[in-house]
């Protein structure tokens, strides 16, 4: 039987073709180092988000950003905040840096700005929030986002990782513009709705002062040549990306309507994946042995402190049909 994944976020459908023939190009020049300041993505990212191309650092992965910001602004005697059911890699960065890591309470899988405001330490350095957040899905609205930053010391870095900002960008909620600010970051990656995860390719929106700093932590050279010359020519394909976007939420919809008449709890997204809450720790790991059984990989998410969920990523429709039926089947068995 064919393994099917559904754990990892990954987009439902291959890159732009116009993506696979700029990195084929590029794989040809593999005998020269690459750009080291990443011209011309960091140019046309600027373009399109209307920043300046000083205020944009691109990373191996938006994982690179989030380690190298915890390099720079936590560390020995500071604390990094985020809501408790955050993407578990706002801890490891504070924890590869050694700075203390505080959580704030989420409500309804929901990030809760009062509960981060209160949450401030003395030594508080840095504040993660994802939105949409994973693995919940949910996000805050814009003008939440701007009433933490108000709230918060001026001397506290908030990042916001926009990991998902593309199947929410109907909204017109982003919170790019906070960076001119001076003490906000935020972060987008090609590795979701442009379906580059392969290639490693993240960036952020960061006040120039501060892009120079986290740019001096990074490695030097750390996107390859294909990975830019893909990523360049995958922002210019706007049409095919929002096609995936467009056509991750009609399945993520349509799954949801599956999951509830089967008698499950799938939690609200705006993100290529669903949390499915079973309530109950033992009834989501024995939901996720039924699937593994049939070979269908959800992710489980006692690392992001809730045990009793599960997380799937909308993949094409045979993937989600599949997880759907051994679904149905198990709660079929389960008594109440
Ligand atoms: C997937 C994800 C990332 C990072 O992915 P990269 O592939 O390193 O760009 C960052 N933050 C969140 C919340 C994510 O879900």
């Amino acid at each position: 039987k064919p393994v099917i994944s559904l754990s990892q976020n990954e987009c439902l459908r291959p890159p732009s073709p116009a993506a696979l023939e700029a990195a084929a190009r590029a794989v040809k020049d593999g005998a020269l180092y690459p750009d080291p300041n990443w011209q011309p993505l960091r140019g046309a990212l600027a373009d399109l988000h209307n920043l300046h191309p000083a205020q944009v650092v691109c990373g191996a992965g938006s994982l690179d950003l989030i380690a190298s910001l915890a390099r720079v602004y936590a560390g020995p005697g500071r604390a990094v905040l985020a809501p408790r059911n955050a993407y578990p890699f706002f801890r490891t960065s504070a924890q590869m840096a050694n700075a203390r890591f505080d959580t704030a309470d989420e409500t309804d899988f929901t990030a809760s700005v009062d509960a981060l405001i209160a949450a401030v330490a003395p030594d508080t350095a840095l504040v993660f929030i994802a939105n949409p957040g994973n693995p919940t899905g949910t996000r805050l609205a814009g003008a939440e986002l701007r009433r933490l930053r108000a709230a918060l010391p001026d001397n506290i870095l908030l990042v916001v990782d926009e990991a998902y900002g593309e199947f929410a960008d109907h909204l017109g909620e982003t919170c790019l513009d906070l960076i001119a600010d001076g003490n906000t970051v935020v972060l987008r990656t090609f590795s979701k709705a442009y379906g580059l995860a392969g290639l490693r390719v993240g960036w952020g929106a960061f006040p120039a002062a501060i892009a120079a700093e986290v740019q001096k932590a990074l490695n030097p050279s750390n996107l390859s040549g294909p990975a830019q010359a893909a990523a360049f020519a995958a922002l210019q394909d706007q049409d095919y990306m929002r096609d995936t976007c467009n056509l991750t939420a009609r399945l993520r919809s349509e799954t949801v309507d599956r999951l509830r008449a089967i008698g499950l709890a799938p939690v609200q997204s705006l993100t290529n994946f669903i949390l499915i809450d079973f309530q109950d720790t033992d009834a989501a790991h024995s939901a996720d042995a039924a699937l593994r059984s049939e070979g269908i990989f959800l992710r489980p998410q006692g690392g992001a402190g809730l045990p009793q969920c599960l997380r799937m990523t909308i993949a094409g429709q045979p993937a989600l049909a599949a997880a759907t039926e051994v679904l149905a089947h198990w709660k079929g068995q389960v008594p109440g």
